[in-house]
């Protein structure tokens, strides 16, 4: 469904991603893990156009998007759900919603699908006319995910679903990621919870330094014991 090849993304002198190829398949749930600067944001921001590659392509559905707007991105059906729950924090919650749904032009089906949102996210039916900026980091992270939905992507990005929240919190947030994907949504995932993100994925990939050191299912990732050492506390 997404194949990355090869692709190379540069920060002035430093390569913030170097080389990478990596694949998801439809319906499958994959996670890149690695350390703080591996390079995981910017593969996400590569895939969704806010990066331009210095090296490779990237294709979706067969179609190449590398150097695509990130507005025709979203057009093919890829929705990213930024790292920091980046919501408008000025616009009530409403209106981010509204803003996840910008490029689609079935109006009276956003507003089904908005109604849809706050039967799954009740309090976020209750807070419909506040800010965004007002609301809990649970609430905003649940706020950011719905609006990631309100384009209805056949692939969503994750970055860092778990960052900052209580480990209830935190719970909930995974538990959704899975239902996400149990509804048919494939889901690519990056995750500095690395045994997290292990536990909940079909494949991973771990990057360090740019790169894709090591890659396998959610078991042989489990049982590695460089990995285990490394990224899982021993
Ligand atoms: P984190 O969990 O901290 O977000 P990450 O694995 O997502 O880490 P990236 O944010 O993708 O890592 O960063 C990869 C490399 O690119 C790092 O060396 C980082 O310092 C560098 N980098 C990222 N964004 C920029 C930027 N806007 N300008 C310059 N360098 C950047």
């Amino acid at each position: 469904m997404l194949k990355l090849d090869r692709i190379s993304v540069r920060y002035g002198a430093t390569l913030g991603v170097d080389r990478i190829s990596l694949e998801v398949r439809e319906g499958e749930l994959v996670t890149l893990i690695g350390a703080n600067g591996a390079g995981k944001s910017t593969t996400l921001r590569a895939i969704n156009g806010l990066e331009p590659l210095a090296g490779g392509s990237i294709h979706f559905d067969g179609h190449l998007i590398s150097g695509a707007t990130p507005a025709a991105i979203i057009d093919r059906g890829i929705s990213h759900c930024p790292e920091g729950r980046r919501v408008f924090p000025q616009l009530t919650v409403r209106e981010n919603l509204e803003m996840g749904a910008y490029r689609r032009l079935d109006r009276q089906r956003v507003a089904s699908d908005m109604e849809r949102m706050f039967d799954r996210f009740p309090r976020l039916r209750e807070r419909a006319g506040q800010v965004a900026g007002t609301l809990s980091g649970g609430e905003q992270q649940m706020l950011a995910i719905a609006r990631a939905l309100m384009s209805r992507p056949r692939l969503v990005m994750f970055d860092e679903p778990s960052l900052g929240l209580a480990p209830n919190i935190v719970e909930q947030i995974f538990g959704l990621v899975l239902e996400i994907r149990a509804e048919g949504t494939t889901v690519l995932m990056v995750e500095q919870n690395a045994y997290a993100a292990l536990e909940m994925c079909d494949r991973g990939y771990l990057l360090e330094n740019g790169r894709i050191v090591d890659q396998g299912s959610a078991a042989q990732m489990l049982a590695n014991p460089e990995i285990r050492r490394a990224y899982l506390g021993g």
